[in-house]
């Protein structure tokens, strides 16, 4: 079990808090029903509500036709359980018969993953079908794949997206190194990966800054509410748009491909690595888009059961991956990382993810930060041939 605060708007929870209404009625009707045609089973109790739903359209409307098919399913479950109890009774046992009651009220709702009932549109905001986009914190990852939703409203008035996920056996068995990955996103090569793999930087970003540039010129020499400056503003327009797709375009196809390949991804926090970096390199950095690219990554990894750990960039750069000796002086300029210390000599960019793995894995001179997920084994140790391997 997973559980994150929820942050509803004041429409959004009186949708959430009308659902709630609905299904206790619901609950209770069929409760009721159970009176005169003694229906207990599952598969029964899915049918009433599947005939109240006919008699009363509007129910299907306001709430997510799963999460009232889960209301039967607790109403069976409470079912069985009394079943279960007058067998124990039967068998000797002291204990209350308790037929199922009706429900003075209902605080939560369950949505199963299998329909699209909700789904992260980011790494900040959950969307759930009838409900709307809400903001969620994800102070860690939720891991295995999510079976349900449930989201609910506490006494304290707090409201919790709780996520009920199913570990896999082989994802419990510690992770190897070949699932988890660090990256360093850079300037030159857009991300460098800690086993030597490299994604190159998509020029095309550049040259698409330069036919924006060239196309608001044209525009601004055009007479004012002339009919050349109008079309010249939807040329504009749809420069702008070919761009941002083919951006977009490259941020899921790789971002798809790491996270199919990788289940751990350390990244740097890129809130501190842009304050480190020189202020007159912020507009290639926004030309590679990272941060669409964090984010794009890390909800994929969620909704495959992965994650995506952010890690202090501090020193990533200037410290031997081999000998952790750290530089004083690391220019830009200098492509190879030459060690002071140990003599290892090593691709700058490499030798910075190699780093950020190490940070991820829990190395000793570094904390984590953002995720605060535990390290999922430490000593991990780099042998002379820049291979990673764990100590233990
Ligand atoms: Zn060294």
């Amino acid at each position: 079990m997973f559980k994150y605060r929820l942050y509803p708007s004041a429409k959004q929870e009186l949708r959430l808090v009308n659902q709630f209404k609905i299904c206790k009625e619901t609950y209770n009707t069929l409760l009721d029903l159970n009176k005169k045609l003694r229906v207990t089973r599952k598969f029964d109790l899915n049918g009433l509500v599947m005939d109240l739903k006919c008699a009363n359209p509007l129910l299907a409307k306001k709430v997510h036709s799963q999460v009232l098919q889960n209301v039967s399913d607790r109403l069976s479950k409470a079912f069985d359980n009394f079943f279960e109890r007058l067998k124990l009774r039967e068998q000797g046992v002291k204990v209350k018969a308790g037929f199922p009651r009706f429900k003075s009220k209902v605080t939560s709702l369950t949505f199963p993953q299998n329909n699209g009932a909700f789904k992260f549109i980011s790494d900040k905001k959950l969307k759930i079908s009838k409900v709307g986009v809400l903001p969620i914190v994800l102070h860690r990852v939720p891991r295995g794949k999510i079976k349900t939703l449930t989201v609910k409203r506490e006494k304290s008035g707090k409201w919790f997206a709780v996520f009920s996920c199913e570990v896999e056996p082989e994802q419990s068995v510690p992770l190897g190194e070949r699932s988890s990955v660090g990256l360093d996103l850079g300037l030159e090569t857009f991300a460098y990966l800690s086993d030597g793999e490299f994604v190159s930087n998509p020029r095309f970003f550049r040259k698409g800054e330069v036919k924006i540039r060239r196309a608001q010129r044209r525009l601004s020499r055009k007479k004012k509410g002339s009919r050349n400056r109008s079309k010249q503003r939807v040329r504009l327009a749809r420069t702008h748009e070919r761009i941002g797709n083919q951006r977009s375009d490259f941020v899921h196809k790789t971002s798809n491909d790491l996270v199919s390949r990788y289940e751990t991804i350390f990244v740097e926090d890129l809130k501190v690595k842009n304050m480190i970096k020189n202020k007159r390199l912020s507009k290639s950095i926004g030309d590679v888009s990272w941060r669409g690219f964090v984010d794009s990554l890390s909800y994929k990894a969620v909704m495959s059961g992965g994650q995506v750990i952010k890690v202090s960039p501090k020193n990533t750069s200037k410290t031997c991956s081999k000998c952790g000796f750290v530089k004083e002086e690391l220019s830009l300029q200098d492509r190879q990382f030459v060690c002071g210390g140990c003599g290892f000599v090593v691709h700058r960019d490499l030798n910075a993810a190699i780093n950020v793995f190490r940070v991820g894995m829990g190395g000793a001179e570094f904390t984590p930060v953002g995720h605060s997920v535990r390290p999922l084994f430490s000593g991990a140790v780099v042998d002379e041939a820049g291979t990673i391997y764990n100590e233990t």
